[in-house]
């Protein structure tokens, strides 16, 4: 787990958003939790605002899957083994459980805060710098959900919060992939690629089987069992995109970087500040279990305790808990910019859409 404290106050401002912080003299009324997702039983279910997609996907599993243990598993296991059925369905089961995992659980969503005025009235600054293993990363202030972002954090334009460690909006999930279903999501995509693989694997072997039956007529075999044809060449059409998803995702984890900060990488002029080898950027994902969900409640006691001395150090920022919400930012010279340009257009959109009391 990187280790990350807020710095002393910051005097530096940014010319290209404080402007437009400014010009917001009145707190508003927001709710606390507002967002484009859906959550179920006390938040243990959260669904993301993409759900019909999510229902697409699931599709796209479950009805190839369903017409392969139906047509292809049971002709194996009659003429091979009956270990291809169990292997088949067990490895179906565990990829639609990582799908759901992935696109039920809440990413990392920080709930919002009441409006802090004095950044509205530019009181405090608008940046919060963080010291992450001896590099400086900056962050901003969300003039949506109301509270200086934690290092990887940004704002879903989709899921309109702001999510930890953010790495995308996945449409294909319905939701964003963050902090708390990353892992899941690469045991999804690893094991469609595997079960790609293997549908296809087992489809060609099941159509070999049947053409020595027919005294070796492939043509016969396809006739009588159309449906393996087309299943092996569905799952390799979709191997090929997972097959690059898992490859992509493969080198981040290894690299210790989101999707997001991939493709921004520009930002890290001075190296990457999460980087710690490989053997620990991979435990960093697949070793350390699922923070706790970051709720309203734990928002509105870090916005107390931010007013007592001492302020909120490490503690808060281990646990992931919306470190340096409602405090004021401290200064130092950043060196890793840990903002994104969707800050700036939440900015814009705020200036024009008569929010205020
Ligand atoms: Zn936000
Ligand atoms: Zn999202």
């Amino acid at each position: 787990m990187s280790q990350e404290e807020p710095q002393s106050q910051q005097s530096s401002t940014n010319g290209a958003t404080r402007p437009s912080v400014t010009q917001h003299h009145h707190p508003r009324q927001r709710s606390i939790d507002s967002g484009t997702h859906f959550t179920f039983c006390g938040g243990f279910i959260t669904v993301g605002p993409d759900w019909k997609a999510l229902l697409v996907s699931t599709t796209l599993i479950l009805a190839p899957s369903a017409v392969y243990l139906a047509l292809v598993a049971p002709y194996l296991g009659e003429h091979s083994s009956w270990a291809f059925v169990v292997a088949s369905a067990l490895l179906i089961f565990f990829t639609l459980s990582m799908l759901a995992a992935t696109s039920l659980r809440d990413p990392g969503f920080i709930p919002r805060s009441p409006p802090d005025i004095d950044v509205e009235r530019g009181l405090k600054p608008p940046t919060r710098d963080y010291i992450v293993h001896d590099y400086t990363v900056t962050t901003k202030y969300c003039p949506t959900c109301n509270h200086y972002r934690p290092p990887r954090c940004s704002h879903c334009a989709v899921c309109d919060n702001c999510v930890d460690k953010f790495d995308h909006h996945c449409p294909w999930v319905g939701t964003c992939i963050g902090k708390r279903n990353y892992k899941h999501f690469l045991l999804f995509i690893f094991s469609t690629a595997i079960l790609c693989c293997w549908v296809t694997a087992t489809c060609v072997y099941q159509l070999s089987l049947a053409a020595d039956d027919r005294d070796g007529d492939w043509g016969q075999a396809v006739g009588d069992y159309p449906a393996s044809l087309v299943l092996a060449i569905y799952c390799l059409v979709a191997l090929c995109f997972v097959a690059g998803l898992s490859g992509l995702h493969s080198y981040l984890v290894c690299s210790n970087q989101t999707t997001y900060e991939h493709f921004r990488r520009s930002r890290w002029s001075s190296g990457n500040p999460y980087a710690q080898g490989v053997l620990k950027n991979c435990g960093e994902v697949f070793c350390q279990a699922v923070p706790p969900r970051h709720t309203a409640l734990g928002v509105r006691q870090r916005e107390k305790d931010a007013n007592k001395p001492p302020p909120p150090l490490e503690e808060d920022i281990e646990q992931g808990g919306g470190n340096g919400i409602g405090g004021s930012g401290r200064n130092s010279g950043g060196s890793v910019n840990d903002d994104d340009e969707r800050a700036e257009v939440e900015m814009t959109e705020r200036n024009g859409d008569g929010g205020h009391i």
